[in-house]
C-alpha cells in the first residue's frame, strides 16, 4: 500500500534564491541517512505556502505495509534543507487534485460535481456504492438466467471484478492502486488520461449512432425500391 507523508516549512527559495524543485526535494531525501528506510511512488510535489510566504510544503507517497511501518518510522523525523530541519508529517489522502465521490472523475470536487445521477465506483454504473448489491448487474441476481443467478448475500461485499471508470482497471475508482492516485498532482498527466479517454467514448457514440441512423436511412430506401 501507499502512505501519504509531507514536509512543512521548507524554504522555498535555494540559497542560490532559485525556487525549490522537486528535483531538490529527491536530493536532499537521497543524501538523508533516511533514504534505505523508504521508496517513493511518484515525484515530490512542491506547493509554496501562500503567494507570500516564503516556505513550502513538499508532498510525497512512500511504499508501506499495511501496518504503516515505514510512515512510523518517518513520521516526526526530519530533513535537513539548507540550515533549516524540517519535519514529516502525515498528510491528508486527498491533497492534491480532487477527485469526485459522486461521478468519481478527477478534477473538480464532489460539490462541484454537475452530474446528476450518482456512480457507482465500483462498475460505474449509475447507482451509489452502497447500492451497487442490489441495482449492479452483476450483483442484483437473475433467477431467469441459465443456470440462474444468485444475487450477492446482503451485507456481503461484491465477489465480481470491478471496473475502474477512470482507468478501467480491475479495481473501484476509489482503489488507492489506480494509477491515477499517483498522479493526483499532476495536472498534465491526469488532463492528458482523462480527456481522450471521454472524447473517445463520445466520439464512439456519435459514430455509432450515425452508422445507426446509415444503416436505418439504407433500408428505408431500400423499401422505396
Ligand atoms: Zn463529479
Ligand atoms: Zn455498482
Ligand atoms: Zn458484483
Ligand atoms: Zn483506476
Amino acid at each position: 500500500s501507499w502512505s501519504y507523508l509531507k514536509i512543512v516549512d521548507v524554504p522555498f527559495f535555494k540559497a542560490d534564491s532559485d525556487q525549490i524543485t522537486s528535483a531538490d526535494v529527491r536530493v536532499v531525501m537521497g543524501k538523508s541517512h533516511l533514504a534505505p528506510s523508504f521508496t517513493l511512488t511518484n515525484s515530490p510535489q512542491v506547493m509554496c505556502n501562500s503567494c507570500r510566504a516564503d516556505t513550502a510544503t513538499m508532498w510525497f507517497d512512500v511504499l508501506d505495509s499495511q501496518l504503516g511501518a515505514t510512515t512510523k518510522c518517518l513520521i516526526n523525523t526530519s530533513f535537513q534543507f539548507g540550515p533549516s530541519l524540517c519535519f514529516i508529517w502525515a498528510a491528508c489522502s486527498y491533497s492534491g487534485i480532487p477527485l469526485c465521490q459522486h461521478c468519481w472523475r478527477w478534477g473538480h470536487s464532489t460539490r462541484a460535481c454537475h452530474s446528476q445521477a450518482p456512480r457507482c465506483p465500483r462498475c460505474a454504473s449509475p447507482h451509489t456504492e452502497a447500492g451497487h448489491r442490489q441495482h449492479a448487474s452483476c450483483c442484483r441476481g437473475n433467477p431467469s438466467a441459465k443456470p440462474p443467478q444468485d444475487p450477492t448475500p446482503e451485507g456481503a461485499p461484491c465477489p465480481h471484478a470491478a471496473r475502474c471508470v477512470n482507468c478501467k482497471g480491475d479495481h473501484s475508482a476509489s482503489d488507492r492502486r489506480c494509477p491515477f492516485w499517483r498522479h493526483r498532482f499532476d495536472r498534465a498527466w491526469l488532463a492528458e488520461k482523462s480527456a481522450p479517454s471521454s472524447l473517445h467514448e463520445g466520439l464512439q457514440e456519435i459514430s455509432q449512432k450515425t452508422a445507426q441512423e446509415e444503416c436505418k436511412g439504407r433500408r428505408m430506401l431500400n423499401h422505396r425500391h
